[in-house]
């Protein structure tokens, strides 16, 4: 067969990878009747459902031959958006709740179907702009000068890797040194920066755990004594990293007393607001970020604080040039790709070079909502958690940890004999069982809590009025057991 013959036929089968208009109406209707349906039920759908398979017979689905959307659109939804956790659900109220806002999903749809390049200026001048200018607001709500910039992450994860590699970069660390070098966090700092830690190379570093208030707040005295004894034990301390929001009981470090105690010893302070940074917009917690627009470097969570669908966090730096230095490498095949450059490209900020382009999914809800919204939202929760906190007190038994600083607060039943943890524990695994809402838990000096986390755009009055409710029928009925 000729070369000619050969191509034909292969054309005639490889352009089944473009569906014809009536494949794609077909498809795309399925795919939004099927998604229709769950948020048309959304406030009856368990946030956590049970199911002995866990899904297994999404294996029975096998990987090979075409089949009809209808049949893996079945397979989906009993096996994937069925059992365990449904994040979308208001009454997620564990660990950080997630969001899921509609016109991110819209965008992510426009975002595959156009595939613009988002890593490169050159590529998609309009993309990088779009996703310059959500970074450009994004520091300015955290009171960062006209020299920060930052990139758009999968995650928080990654940010403060990125962050930390940053730091490491700009301080200039030689690896013969990485044993001298010290870290400062408390015991409530998120174990991904422990995570990034390693990941940037600093496994050998040393890492001292400062003692926080009773708050759960980075103690800045002994902060101050502890820097001051390792300069004289000739260790080299490098990094304070702070947090804006603990995601155990959303503590805020005292930012700005870091900020002085990192600036008079010219350490690097990174904050991580992963989870809390979002609640710097609104009246009732704005004062607690006082100091974050001194920091060096933080991190950001539009899939937490701004309710969108996971997959979307942020990494900003206040000197922006050092992220550039830290992340920005050439190669000859993408000489031409900085050809007349106005503007700095994601993949000059970030270990990425092709990437999503996850910016289309915060900018259609911020430009279709307007941020009235979002405020009045992240308000709400922090009311919900403050109502929670003064109701559960109402219902026997409960007691609670620390007035919660944001919308995150620990609790706990105390029963009138026998192991309170075990009581909690099981408590916890009642409330799964029912699944009406999910509440995680946590040790707090050995002590077994349940946590309240309110996130979620779906969270409500007659959410947290369920969850009262849940809680109050499942102690009553273990209180019975125990007696
Ligand atoms: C969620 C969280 C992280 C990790 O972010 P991911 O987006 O899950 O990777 C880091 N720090 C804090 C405080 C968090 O709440």
């Amino acid at each position: 067969m000729n070369i000619l013959a050969k191509l034909k036929e292969l054309e005639s089968v490889s352009r089944k990878l473009d569906p014809t208009p009536e494949e794609r109406k077909s498809w795309r209707e399925a795919v939004s009747d099927y998604s229709d349906v769950f948020l048309d039920n959304i406030e009856s759908i368990k946030a956590y459902i049970i199911s002995e398979d866990r899904g297994r017979a999404i294996y029975d689905t096998t990987i090979g031959e075409p089949k009809p959307i209808k049949e893996l659109l079945d397979a989906i939804a009993f096996n994937v958006d069925r059992p365990g956790l449904n994040p979308a659900s208001g009454g997620h109220l564990a660990y950080i709740p997630g969001g899921g806002l509609f016109p991110s999903a819209l965008g992510d749809y426009l975002a595959a179907v156009f595939n613009r390049y988002a890593g490169m200026f050159f590529g998609s001048p309009g993309a990088v702009r779009m996703e310059n200018q959500l970074l450009n607001w994004l520091c300015q709500q955290m009171g960062y000068p006209e020299t920060a910039t930052g990139n758009l992450s999968s995650g928080g994860s990654i940010a403060n890797m990125t962050a930390i590699c940053t730091a490491r970069d700009t301080k200039n660390l030689k690896s013969a040194d990485f044993h001298r070098v010290v870290i400062y966090t408390t015991a409530q700092v998120h174990h991904c920066v422990h995570k990034a830690i390693n990941m940037v190379g600093l496994r050998e570093a040393v890492k001292r755990i400062v003692p926080m208030d009773e708050q759960f707040r980075m103690n800045v005295l002994t902060l101050r004594d502890q820097i001051d004894a390792d300069k004289k034990a000739g260790l080299l301390p490098f990094m304070v990293i702070g947090s804006a929001g603990t995601t155990d009981v959303g503590a805020v470090d005292p930012l700005n007393d870091i900020a002085d105690i990192c600036s008079e010893h010219n350490l690097w302070f990174h904050v991580d607001a992963a989870y809390g940074g979002f609640f710097i917009m609104i009246e009732e917690t704005k004062d607690l970020f006082k100091g974050i627009e001194r920091s060096d470097s933080l991190v950001i969570d539009p899939h937490k604080g701004l309710f969108l669908p996971y997959g979307t966090g942020a990494v900003l730096v206040r000197q922006g040039q050092k992220l550039f230095e830290s992340q920005h490498m050439m190669a000859s095949y993408l000489q031409d790709a900085y050809y007349d450059v106005e503007e700095v490209s994601p993949a000059d900020l970030s270990p990425e070079l092709t990437k999503h382009f996850r910016g289309l999914r915060l900018w259609l809800p911020l430009q279709l909502y307007g941020v009235a919204p979002f405020i009045a939202a992240l308000s709400e929760k922090i009311w919900l958690t403050r109502y929670f906190y003064e109701e559960i007190q109402k219902i026997e038994g409960f007691e609670v940890g620390a007035y919660p600083q944001l919308s995150v607060m620990t609790y706990r039943f105390v029963p009138k004999s026998g192991d309170a943890n075990a009581f909690n524990a099981r408590l916890v695994e009642e409330v799964r069982n029912d699944g009406r809402v999910f509440l995680s838990s946590t040790m707090i000096n050995g002590v077994f809590y349940i946590r309240l986390a309110v996130l979620s755009f779906r969270t409500h009055l007659s959410t947290i009025q369920t969850c009262l409710q849940v809680l109050k029928e499942k102690s009553e009925a273990l209180s019975q057991v125990n007696n």
